[in-house]
């Protein structure tokens, strides 16, 4: 482990052409004080875990006194944003201080959110507030925690600066890290400016650094784009069985890596709801819960036509006919999983599908649901009181688990040991709207301990935590229909 002055970078970003990106100054807040910051995450920087108190961090992340060696730059990029193409984007308030090498030979962005205006502003005042802070800070230790590919966060910096939105609030700053923020829409960028040897170098980029097995490959364009959209398939169906929407499947909050980025207003479910949408400003309904994977084939589409100067129309049409196969069995493993089978049935899918439909009928919570599932008891006798009360009638309940009991038996499953798979598969703990909004309430009266209390539930949320029970629980009545502003 080491000190913080001995962090090594290695700006493959910066290298780049004059185009890619614009080199910024950070303009900091001038009280940026450290609020919280992520053990994980220090870790796998190779940081000490004492490192936030030296007394440096916060100018150091918080982009004040940057380290020797970082290069703080905003990425240009574009998108498709509500199904309509925006020409120019970028990092309007995010900043890649430096590419730092971990001693374990990863690479890590590191992101400064809410760092300062940047010439990809527009008009934007280049600042994150607290709220919207906490919720990307937690977020991505609740959906890597569950498995799901994700940005991380380093650390939150805290200031008393107000910033301007619907009312005013509080600023804060979010440290975010991830192995790469190239997005479907840097690839659009380049491809709709018709900077044709650019889209080739950021391929180039993207495949050295982060596909590297595919760099002696023949067509290894046209690979690349099929292990995007297998990756995209595989982060999908995460979401989709953890029952997590994003919100804002925008382009240019698309990963090229397949990881979860850029959260917005988004939510986990609490009643299992199909349609539920939980961004306030998503009238339409385009991102949906249900609509994820469609959303997310339309938006590999986008990035396949912006790869047309690389791989034919014909290779972009295979690569996107293998999304929903692909989409379907990742879905189909996980959900496997989530019910406990080891072996693999054909009436799995109708079982899976039978399920969602009447726990959709009876609004049934569908975290709490499948941590109860855990304590299934298979005996032909058994009632399962914890499970069927849930449903209206009951009896819904007793007809799927007849079934659900008959493919136990058929793979001879021993409740004991499933018991013990499963409480590693079906979390206690998500990241519920009104458990996040808490621990914002707190922090905006300037108390994070709510906030850390939460980053632990969320990061082991398969773990009983004694005394948290409450945060496992369905929403009070003042945090069902919380709604999450877009802004941000
Ligand atoms: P988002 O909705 O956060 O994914 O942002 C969409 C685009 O708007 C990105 O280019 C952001 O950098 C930019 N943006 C969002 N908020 C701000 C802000 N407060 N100041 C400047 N740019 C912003
Ligand atoms: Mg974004």
């Amino acid at each position: 482990m080491a000190p913080l002055e001995q962090l090594v970078f290695d700006n493959t970003y910066a290298r780049l052409p004059p185009g890619f990106a614009a080199r910024v100054a950070p303009a900091p807040f001038p009280d940026a004080h450290v609020v919280s910051v992520n053990p994980a995450a220090l870790r796998l920087l190779g940081l000490d875990a004492d490192a936030a108190t030296h007394p440096e961090f916060a100018r150091v992340f918080g982009g004040a006194r940057p380290l020797p060696g970082m290069e703080p730059l905003a990425m240009v990029y574009a998108g498709h944003q509500f199904g309509v193409y925006v020409p120019r984007l970028g990092d309007g308030r995010a900043l890649l201080l430096g590419e730092v090498r971990a001693p374990d030979g990863a690479k890590w962005d590191l992101h400064l959110k809410g760092g300062g205006p940047t010439p990809f502003s527009r008009g934007g005042d280049g600042r994150a507030v607290l709220r919207s802070t906490v919720r990307e800070y937690l977020a991505g230790e609740a959906l890597h925690a569950l498995g799901i590919p994700t940005t991380r966060a380093l650390c939150m910096l805290g200031s008393r600066t107000p910033v301007y939105r619907e009312e005013v609030e509080t600023g804060a700053m979010l440290v975010r890290m991830a192995p790469s923020h190239v997005r479907f829409g840097t690839f659009e960028f380049f491809h709709h400016t018709e900077q044709h040897a650019h889209v080739a170098t950021l391929a180039e980029h993207v495949i050295t650094g982060h596909f590297p097995h595919l760099a002696a490959q023949e067509r290894r364009h046209a690979r690349f784009f099929e292990e995007v959209v297998e990756r995209t398939a595989r982060l999908i169906a995460g979401w989709q069985a953890v029952g997590f929407e994003h919100g804002v499947m925008n382009t240019d909050n698309m990963s090229i890596l397949g990881l979860t980025l850029d959260y917005g207003p988004y939510g986990f479910l609490d009643d299992f709801d199909p349609g539920f949408v939980c961004n306030h400003s998503d009238h339409q309904g385009r991102y949906a819960f249900d609509q994820q994977p469609r959303v997310a084939l339309w938006n590999l589409a986008c990035l396949g036509e912006a790869l047309l100067t690389l791989i034919t129309e014909d290779e972009a049409r295979a690569a996107l006919g293998a999304f929903q196969p692909a989409f379907a069995a990742h879905f189909l493993a996980r959900m496997r999983e989530k019910l406990g089978l080891s072996g693999t049935r054909d009436e799995d899918r109708a079982l899976v599908e039978d399920l969602f439909g009447l726990m959709a009928a009876s609004h049934v919570d569908y975290t709490r649901f499948f941590r109860a599932l855990n304590r299934f008891d298979s005996r032909p006798d058994a009632r399962n009181d914890a499970l069927r009360d849930a449903f209206l009638p009951p009896e819904d309940f007793d007809a799927w688990a007849a079934r659900y009991r008959a493919r136990l038996a058929s793979e001879g499953s021993v409740d004991s040991v499933r018991h013990v798979r499963m409480d590693r598969v079906n979390p206690k703990y998500v990241l519920r709207n009104w458990v996040a909004q808490q621990a914002i309430a707190r922090a905006q009266e300037g108390d994070f301990a709510e906030v850390d209390r939460v980053l632990a539930l969320v990061s082991a949320p398969f773990d009983e935590h004694p005394g948290s029970e409450a945060s496992a629980a369905s929403p009070p009545t003042w945090g069902r229909h919380l709604v999450v502003s877009c802004s941000s």
